[in-house]
């Protein structure tokens, strides 16, 4: 995608896609502050930072990756996985509020759910599968890189999909994929001509989160009955603010991609302009982002769109008291199994790796294998998938 470039054994990004700096702050204590790492309150914290530090460089060394199964599963990997995070670390005496809360505010942020939901398998992989844990002036290596595109990830995917565009066949929903003996025959409901059709097909990947593919098959496989059962799905809102005019600056560090307030139940904002190179200045956009627990789903699906605009404006009050007066226009999108939730057990679920190693002609090919919900893993599952149906089929994979 022209992202990197390798130059003398270094990988160069186009600095264009990664996010410019300032990169995150968080609001605590009555001001902003560079980083989501609230900062130290005295010894005590200092001394709670260092030691998770070192149970995330110990857990680095059993072997965490991203994509997640490129790391060998070993028994002490099964005895993190068996537990919740919160219990791990209630179990270390990692119990300061403010490295608890930013845990928390790490899993809820990839995971969906917090450290009291998600594995401790989870929770460690989140540091140990990338750039490990440092305490505030401890950072050694060179940060890793953040990519981000105003429309998020749509970057990444439009442009995946482009050398395909003329074999997509977009606007279709699948409704059932029947294997018969010498093929798949597929309906979907076509929405531009308002009908069902009929595909037939030699092979299947289905793409879909695994929930919708124990659904679509006429006949699911037992592993992926069983994994539907063991998924749970978070809900998330997001919310998009136009705003007519600039924010009123708050004491501390300056506004930056991303925004959190500590404490806060939302996950914050991102500037959507923040990486705009347009020099004229044009009033801000923000993106709020609402990972709500799976007992909101029904709420999020039944209460008006103004009560969770209400709610949305309530919780980031007290960042901007000026927010509410300056908006112009709120998008709300509701998504009520956004990414799957990192449970206790999931990830060492034999059904996802049996899902994942499938062979036949109908096979998977999702996020959900991996267990939690990342690009990486969809796009690791995609193009495994991909190798094994054109080896299949006898085709060259790209
Ligand atoms: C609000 C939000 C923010 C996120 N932010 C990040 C981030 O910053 N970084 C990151 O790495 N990940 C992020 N994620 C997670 C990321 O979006 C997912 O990991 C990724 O989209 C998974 O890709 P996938 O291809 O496996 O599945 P999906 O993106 O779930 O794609 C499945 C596709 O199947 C289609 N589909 C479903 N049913 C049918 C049917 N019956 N017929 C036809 N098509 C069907 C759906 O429309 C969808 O297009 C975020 C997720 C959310 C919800």
């Amino acid at each position: 995608l022209g992202l990197a470039r390798h130059e003398l054994g270094r990988t160069v990004w186009d600095e264009r896609h990664l996010c410019h700096s300032p990169q995150e702050r968080l609001f605590i204590d009555g001001a902003w502050h560079e980083g989501l790492l609230p900062p130290e309150d005295g010894p005590a914290l200092r001394q709670q930072y260092q030691r998770f530090a070192a149970r995330v460089a110990q857990a680095q060394r059993l072997g965490f990756a991203l994509p997640t199964r490129q790391a060998r599963w070993t028994p002490e990997h099964a005895t993190l996985d068996a537990q919740t995070f919160a219990h791990w670390l209630d179990q270390q005496a990692l119990t300061h509020p403010r490295l608890r809360w930013y845990l928390d505010y790490c899993c809820r942020d990839d995971f969906g759910a917090d450290a009291a939901t998600v594995s401790a398998w989870a929770g460690l992989h989140y540091f140990a599968s990338r750039h490990g844990f440092h305490a505030l002036g401890d950072e050694t290596a060179e940060r890793e890189p953040v990519l981000t595109w105003p429309e998020g990830n749509g970057w990444l995917s439009a442009r995946l999909a482009e050398p395909l565009r003329e074999h997509l066949h977009l606007g279709r929903v699948v409704l059932r994929v029947t294997e018969r003996k010498h093929g798949i025959d597929l309906l979907a409901w076509n929405e531009a001509a308002g009908a069902a059709e009929r595909w037939e097909a030699r092979a299947v990947v289905l793409a879909t989160p695994l929930f919708v593919s124990a659904r679509l098959l006429e006949q699911p496989p037992d592993a992926l009955r069983v994994a539907a059962g063991q998924l749970h799905y978070a809900p998330w809102l997001t919310a998009n603010l136009a705003l007519t005019g600039e924010l009123l600056h708050r004491p501390g560090a300056p506004a930056a991609w991303d925004n959190v307030r500590y404490g806060a139940a939302s996950l914050g904002y991102v500037d959507a302009r923040h990486q705009s190179l347009n020099p004229s200045p044009r009033p801000p956009l923000l993106t709020a982002y609402v990972a709500l627990p799976a007992a909101r789903r029904r709420d999020l699906l039944e209460q008006p769109w103004q009560t969770w605009a209400r709610w949305v404006l309530d919780d980031l009050a007290p960042l901007h008291p000026d927010l509410a007066p300056q908006l112009q226009r709120i998008d709300l999108c509701r998504f009520g199994h956004a990414m799957s939730v990192p449970v206790p057990g999931l990830r060492g679920s034999a059904a996802l790796v049996a899902l994942g190693e499938a062979r036949g002609r109908v096979l998977f090919a999702h996020a959900d294998l991996a267990g939690y919900s990342v690009f990486e893993e969809a796009y690791a599952a995609g193009m495994k998938t991909a190798r094994r149906v054109a080896g299949g089929l006898g085709l060259a994979a790209g």
